[in-house]
């Protein structure tokens, strides 16, 4: 069923980008719907301790900063739903969403803020072990390792970058990776080859997470794809650097997007190649990948989205 009534600005997406971009749409009195996706508050909700969130000197979990980034917004109005939108056709005006009750809602303007999944392994403990010595970001969580050896899977940029930043923190590093070549650029991989700390163990597969009693990891199953042998390694620290996934199935072929799927925006806006729609966070940004950064992003989009309704207004 359509809604007759035409929003100034929905928001889909409830990360650190989609809510500020609802806090600073709701104080312009701009009523914004936000849709908040299956993952209502994003990447963070999956980390433990944020500790480079600008504000908060000792610290805050993920899933708090989250939460108290929800109330923030809904404190000036913003309307937050728990649904996530299934269609979107940008080739009207009001564009047309589809939620996925299959009702259809209006909008002069649109902010994408769907983000990035880290890939997991698809291992049956990943999700037990996420945030109890498992991670899919180092830059979040390789402090919390100092001075203990971690593991990190993968063997293309992210994870060479991920494996130097570890290196920091960590005495040792193994890359383990499922081939014996590394897909990373070859200045990367020059780097992390001559890197001290970092020890590789190539054609290797992780089969098996493996926990403590305290239920954190303390070691992983890892296969050798050559010889099938698999045996056993202990662990307190282990690091998905697989790649990510832009969420942006829902615009394939309704927006410009680099070849990664990443929404391409312009030079120091949040501005893609349909007018009055807007893209913030990680979803077009696959270089910082930050908290902060997506926030940052998050306010131009909604200062983008005001300054289009006023040029436009009716
Ligand atoms: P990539 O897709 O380039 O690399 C992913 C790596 O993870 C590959 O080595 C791949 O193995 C491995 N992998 C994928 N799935 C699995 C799995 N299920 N099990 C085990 N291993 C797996 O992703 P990145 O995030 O590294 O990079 C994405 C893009 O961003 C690239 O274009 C990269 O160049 C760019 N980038 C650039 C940086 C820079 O310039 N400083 C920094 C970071 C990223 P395999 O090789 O066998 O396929």
């Amino acid at each position: 069923m359509a809604e007759k009534n035409v929003h100034k600005v929905i928001i889909i997406g409830s990360g650190p980008a989609g809510f500020t971009a609802a806090i600073y749409t709701a104080r312009a009195d701009l009523k914004p719907l936000v849709f908040e996706g299956h993952q209502p508050g994003g990447q963070l909700t999956i980390t433990n301790e944020v500790e480079n969130f600008p504000g908060f000197p000792e610290g805050v979990m993920g899933p708090e900063l989250m939460e108290n980034i929800r109330k923030q917004a809904q404190r000036f109005g913003a309307d937050i739903r728990f649904q996530s939108v299934t269609n979107a056709d940008l080739g009207r005006r009001p564009f047309v969403l589809t939620d996925d009750a299959g009702d259809e809602h209006l909008c002069e303007t649109l902010i994408i803020a769907t983000g990035a999944s880290a890939k997991m392994l698809g291992l049956a403990e990943d999700k037990e072990f996420m945030g109890r010595g498992l991670s899919a970001c180092a830059t979040c969580d390789g402090f919390f390792f100092k001075g203990k050896d971690v593991m990190l899977v993968g063997g293309g940029d992210t994870a060479l970058e991920e494996a130097m930043y570890l290196t920091r923190f960590s005495p040792q590093v193994t890359v383990v990776h499922r081939r014996d070549a590394l897909r990373a650029s070859k200045i990367m991989q020059e780097r992390a080859l001559k890197n001290e700390k970092i020890k590789f163990m190539w054609n290797s597969v992780i089969t098996q997470l493996l926990g403590d009693a305290d239920g954190k990891l303390r070691a992983v199953m890892i296969q050798d794809v050559k010889t099938d042998k698999v045996r056993e390694i202990p662990t307190q620290g282990l690091f998905y650097a697989i790649g990510h996934e832009p969420n942006t199935a829902l615009f394939k072929g309704l927006l410009d997007m680099d070849e990664n799927g990443y929404i391409r925006t312009g030079d120091n806006s949040t501005k893609t190649n349909v007018e009055g729609v807007f893209a913030c966070g990680d979803v077009q940004d696959h270089y910082y990948r930050q908290a902060i950064s997506a926030a940052g992003s998050g306010c131009m989009a909604a200062i983008d989205a005001e300054r289009y309704l006023a040029e436009h207004a009716t």
